[in-house]
């Protein structure tokens, strides 16, 4: 059933005008005009753009911007020993060395400060010893390689393919096993598309091109060394040896150029099938080299430094008319690995025309009923740290005021169509919109699709929307234009986190037009307008509970691939359904009042807290700022998401535990936390009094 407020959303007059306003040639220009230089968190560039930002924010005409610094743990290589991985003969001679650098591509060579290719938070150190090729570096990669094919990696370096998962996950993995040093690389079998030419003729990753990014295992924590507190300049800081989630051994990225050379003479096993990527090579398993080449051993020269460097979130209102005490946030990044093109100022350049675009209605009279926040975060690259100091130092007023928050990283990452991620109660909004601004806004209409409410859409991780939702409980969801996950099989898109993230990459290939990056300007736009303007918030618990319900049966077949001892140790998943079936009740007669109902706070508080009741104060095992009782980040890959993650982890590898009662009492707990937190959710949407 359609929620009630939103099937006709577009006929609100101010509604057109804010995303007739969106224009492609202005999003054009943002994303020109900030994406000239490289702007890493923590450096020169990356303040001035934040100056800039919020200079122009103030002229499009919002009623405040300021900018708020944090002191966080960022990390970089050193100057003056760079980082590198070399394979060294019996006498210790280096005889072959990574790259230290990406080639620049053609018209950047004069531009400093590009940061070289490396795993930011690594450990320093040279460990040195032979290759072994765990795929992916995925749990189940891992436990094919101790289990099936009997291999021990302790004290060996683990050479792995990027993809599939998050890398901090990957290192996680490494480390757990007894590694001494991780290797990851972009295969071509996953970050090149079939018929399409290397940048700059084409989107491919050229084989000198290699992936930076965050090793981290944060579990939400935010800044490494102020974890639940923000990081301002009297904050306690732990000591680094105690800091959340940072690796202990050394990692590295390389492209597929400089892997082939580690790869090409390892020995050991042939690899399944699925373990071979692209390359012209065996895969082979190792440890270590052939015969041939026995005597060599591959050592990496690690010497990135951690530390504690200012950082920068510029935040901008407009002050609601009736409701200035709720807030509906618009939050995307600005600090980028090298340019940005993509990641993050695709993203960044629908904001600012966002703005822009809000600056105009305002002039025109406008005002929304409820608050409306617009943040550019620092550092999210280095583990969501300006998002999540930021949620830290205003968690009080947030908990008590915020409706949704809309994620901004990316605004592309392919061409195919529209993706949207999103919490349950807002499906309903999604659905009206995209298939209203598809109808108006000038594209064709098969390249945006409408939002299948049948689909699982459920946010994972890895930007900055983590804090807000699965920490504090708030509503939130992310848009972006993406590929063709059928037929396009590579991971994120090709040149992700490289320096071939230009301008051009995007003008030439991704959007030359810029209509799609329009389109992702007005669905972003339209959610974070009709969050903030709607007298009635179009939120829908009737959304929720059946979303609940598919969870409830798919973690409870799960559970029943063991039968035996879910007999065996009285596990039920009763207690479950019937809350699900609970709040399935509230939610629908909560829904019936509100048409009748005229107390419009009252209900709306209760739709607007709706997500906060799924919070458990306690969080989940072991992860304590992962406090989301029905969606949490996957224990195994920080992008993707876990429905009832409380139970899954419970139920995950159970068949090998060692102590399957207690592992079973665990998941009866689990099950029973699931379960009381719905009913209190339910109880949340019947009638106060
Ligand atoms: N988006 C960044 C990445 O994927 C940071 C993610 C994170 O630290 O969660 O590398
Ligand atoms: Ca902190
Ligand atoms: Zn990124
Ligand atoms: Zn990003």
């Amino acid at each position: 059933p359609t929620h009630p407020n939103t099937a006709n959303i577009v006929s609100s007059k101010y509604l057109r005008e804010f995303l007739d306003e969106m224009q492609p040639d202005q999003i054009r220009e943002h994303l020109r005009k900030f994406t000239r230089l490289p702007h890493l968190a923590g450096t020169e560039q990356n303040l001035k753009y934040a100056e800039q930002i919020m200079k122009e924010w103030q002229e499009f005409g919002l009623d405040s911007v300021e900018m708020v610094p944090y002191d966080v743990l960022l990390s970089y290589p050193n100057k003056s020993q760079p980082n590198y991985i070399a394979i060294v003969d019996q006498l210790g001679d280096e005889v072959f060395n990574t790259s230290l650098a990406e080639p620049v591509p053609e018209g950047y060579e004069d531009i400093s400060n590009i940061v070289p290719p490396y795993s930011a938070f690594s450990a320093q150190g040279q460990p040195e010893g032979d290759l072994v090729y765990v795929n992916y570096g995925r749990t189940e990669d891992f436990f094919q390689l101790e289990r099936e094919m009997g291999i021990n990696v302790t004290g060996k370096i683990v050479i792995v393919r990027y993809g599939r998962i998050f890398r901090g996950n990957k290192v996680k993995n490494a480390i757990l096993a007894g590694a001494k040093g991780i290797i990851m690389f972009s295969d071509p079998a996953d970050y090149w598309a079939a018929g399409v030419q290397p940048y700059p003729d084409g989107w491919n990753l050229p084989g000198g091109g290699a992936q930076r990014g965050n090793v981290l295992n944060l579990n939400g924590a935010g800044d490494p060394l102020t974890p639940g507190y923000p990081a301002k300049e009297y904050s306690y800081r732990f000591s680094l040896e105690d800091g959340v989630g940072l690796p202990k051994i050394p990692v590295h990225p390389i492209g597929f150029h400089d892997a082939v050379h580690l790869l090409k003479n390892m020995g050991g096993q042939i690899p399944p099938n699925n373990w071979k990527g692209g390359l012209n090579i065996s895969y082979r398993i190792g440890p270590g080299f052939t015969d041939d080449f026995k005597s060599q051993k591959v050592r990496m020269n690690i010497h990135t430094n951690n530390q504690v460097t200012r950082i920068y979130n510029v935040i901008g209102r407009i002050r609601g008319a009736l409701e200035p005490d709720r807030y509906v946030i618009l939050g995307g990044h600005r600090d980028a690995w090298v340019f940005g093109g993509i990641d993050p100022m695709s993203g960044a350049a629908v904001v600012h025309e966002t703005v822009r675009s809000a600056g105009r209605l305002l002039s025109k009279g406008w005002r929304p009923r409820r608050t409306i926040i617009f943040a550019s975060w620092d550092a999210e690259e280095f583990g969501l740290l300006g998002s999540t100091e930021w949620a830290e130092d205003n968690a009080k007023l947030l908990q008590e005021r915020a409706v949704a928050y809309i994620n901004a990283d990316s605004a592309i990452e392919g061409m195919y169509t529209l993706r949207v991620d999103c919490t349950p109660s807002l499906h309903t909004l999604v659905y009206d919109l995209t298939k209203q601004v598809s109808r108006f806004i000038h594209m064709q209409s098969n390249n945006i699709c409408e939002f299948d409410r049948s689909k699982k859409h459920f946010l994972g991780s890895g930007s900055d929307f983590e804090a807000y939702f699965i920490r504090l409980g708030i509503a939130a969801g992310r848009a972006r234009y993406t590929k063709n996950k059928k037929t396009e099989r590579y991971s994120s898109y090709p040149v992700y986190h490289s320096v071939y993230e230009t301008f051009e990459i995007v003008e030439k290939f991704y959007d030359p037009t810029f209509r799609r990056l329009q389109a992702v300007a007005q669905v972003r736009g339209g959610l974070i307008f009709l969050l903030a303007d709607s007298q009635l918030l179009p939120l829908d618990a009737n959304q929720y509970a059946d979303s609940l319900r598919k969870y409830a049966q798919s973690i409870m077949q799960l559970a029943q691939r063991h039968p035996e001892e879910m007999e065996t140790y009285e596990v039920s998943f009763d207690s479950l359904f019937s809350a699900v079936e609970n709040f399935t009740v509230a939610a629908r007669d909560f829904h019936v009042r509100l048409q009748t109902l005229n107390r419009v706070r009252v209900m709306n508080d209760q739709l607007m807290y709706l997500e906060r009741a799924f919070i458990d104060p306690l969080g989940l095992p072991g992860r304590p700022f992962y406090r989301h009782v029905i969606f949490a980040p996957s224990s195994h890959n920080k992008y993707a998401g876990e429905s009832f993650p409380g139970i899954y982890d419970a139920l995950f590898d159970i068949e090998n535990s060692a102590d399957p009662e207690k592992a079973w009492e665990e998941v009866k707990r689990q099950i029973s936390i699931a379960a009381f937190t719905i009913h209190a959710a339910a109880m949340t949407l019947i009638p106060p009094a």
